[in-house]
């Protein structure tokens, strides 16, 4: 396949979709690949390191112009036109964006998006939410603790002894679990909180206290379970006993990290404005699903607020503050699923029988693939 690699185009998306590590593999695997230049420089990847790998640089038209286009993000409407029906386009395209699942199949794309690919295990390597929500976790801490006006670790000096921090984590996912280790690893004293029972025991495996929401019926226990290992909405009597647990462990908090969502639906409410309110003046939250309308009413999508004395962290796109290891990371996950759709001579072979495959595939031959 003649593979291209355009710039990212959407505000702030320092990521790149093929580092110059990931350029020499395609090449070596029988494809020609055309990077536009520039498209890894704010991922630290310059043009010469592409070219080095066996690259050709080029323009914008020349890279979404290939056969195969990789992106991090899915085509806006100028990169759309500059595509021609029937490319195949890999990326995080948004599966639940049924408006722009409905513009790549109107432009005639064959479009991947890997954020639908299944959580097995032989889908680990090349999942996109695992790679870029572990490193979400791991940079929120260090976000946190920056705007923290005080230290993370119990200190003992001889001007006195200074306590350890108390973190919350809200959501023990990928993100969650990082945001644990890396909060643990800086001295703090750490809580997390999860729907899915099966959360308690990697909590507890990375040393922190499971803060826990009893079941009071058979149907909190059966959707607490999830599906296909995500989460579901809990009932309204389960979300309103853990908000009253959350206040309780927020107002002791001094960072609270919030990471909790529910695929294809917004994020669930889980620090209310009054338990923000209650909160020590000079605490900090991260709101890791600000993009999906937030687990805090108060934080706001692109922004670093102060509110009741709490500062509210609402940046979205973390891995973008780390886009080289990101882009790493992420271009390996592609790597991985080039392997499903092309074969060793480095031609176009969609193995549409396997259940990844399948998943991914968001758009044909002028249709929307999936529902949404
Ligand atoms: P996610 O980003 O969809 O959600 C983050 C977390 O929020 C989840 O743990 C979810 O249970 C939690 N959550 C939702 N509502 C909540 C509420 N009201 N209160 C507290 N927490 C709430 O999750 P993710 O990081 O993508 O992980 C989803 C699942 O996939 C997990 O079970 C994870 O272990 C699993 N997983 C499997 C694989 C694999 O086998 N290949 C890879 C990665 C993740």
């Amino acid at each position: 396949m003649h593979i291209g690699i355009p710039k990212e185009t959407r505000d702030g998306e320092t990521r790149v979709a093929a580092t110059p590590e990931t350029v020499k593999k395609y090449v070596g695997g029988k494809h020609t690949v055309v990077v536009e230049r520039g498209a890894g420089s704010a991922a630290r990847y310059p043009d010469d390191a592409y070219e080095a790998a066996g690259a050709t640089l080029g323009t914008a038209q020349d890279a979404l112009g290939a056969g195969l286009v990789m992106k991090v993000r899915a085509p806006d409407a100028a990169e759309l036109a500059h595509m021609k029906a029937g490319t195949v386009v890999v990326g995080m395209l948004d599966p639940f964006d049924a408006e722009g699942l409905q513009r790549m199949a109107a432009a005639g794309l064959v479009g991947f998006a890997l954020e639908a690919a299944p959580r097995i295990t032989r889908a680990q390597s090349l999942d996109v939410l695992s790679s870029q929500a572990n490193l979400a976790g791991y940079k929120a801490v260090l976000l946190a603790a920056h705007h923290y006006g005080r230290l993370i670790p119990m200190m003992m000096t001889a001007a006195g002894t200074l306590k350890a921090a108390r973190v919350v984590v809200l959501g023990t996912g990928v993100a969650g679990l990082q945001a644990i280790a890396t909060a643990k690893r800086l001295g703090a004293v750490v809580e997390a909180s999860d729907v899915r029972p099966a959360a308690r025991e990697q909590v507890e495996s990375l040393g922190a206290k499971f803060i826990d929401v009893p079941f009071e019926t058979d149907e909190e226990r059966e959707i607490a379970q999830g599906r296909g290992g995500y989460a579901r909405p809990m009932p309204p009597a389960w979300m309103a006993r853990q908000a009253v647990l959350v206040a309780e462990r927020c107002k002791q908090a001094d960072i609270v990290i919030t990471t909790a969502l529910i695929p294809g639906r917004p994020a669930p409410t889980l620090v209310s404005a009054e338990t923000i309110a209650a909160m020590k003046p000079g605490s900090v939250l991260v709101d890791l699903a600000v993009e999906r309308g937030g687990n805090c009413p108060l934080s706001e999508k692109g922004q670093i607020v102060e509110k009741h004395g709490v500062t509210l962290i609402g940046l979205t796109n973390l891995p973008g503050l780390v886009a080289t290891d990101a882009s790493a990371l992420y271009a390996r996950n592609i790597l991985d699923f080039l392997k499903l759709i092309t074969d060793a001579e480095g031609a176009l072979a969609i193995r549409r029988d396997d259940e990844i495959v399948a998943a991914c595939l968001v758009c044909e031959g002028g249709n929307v693939t999936r529902r949404t």
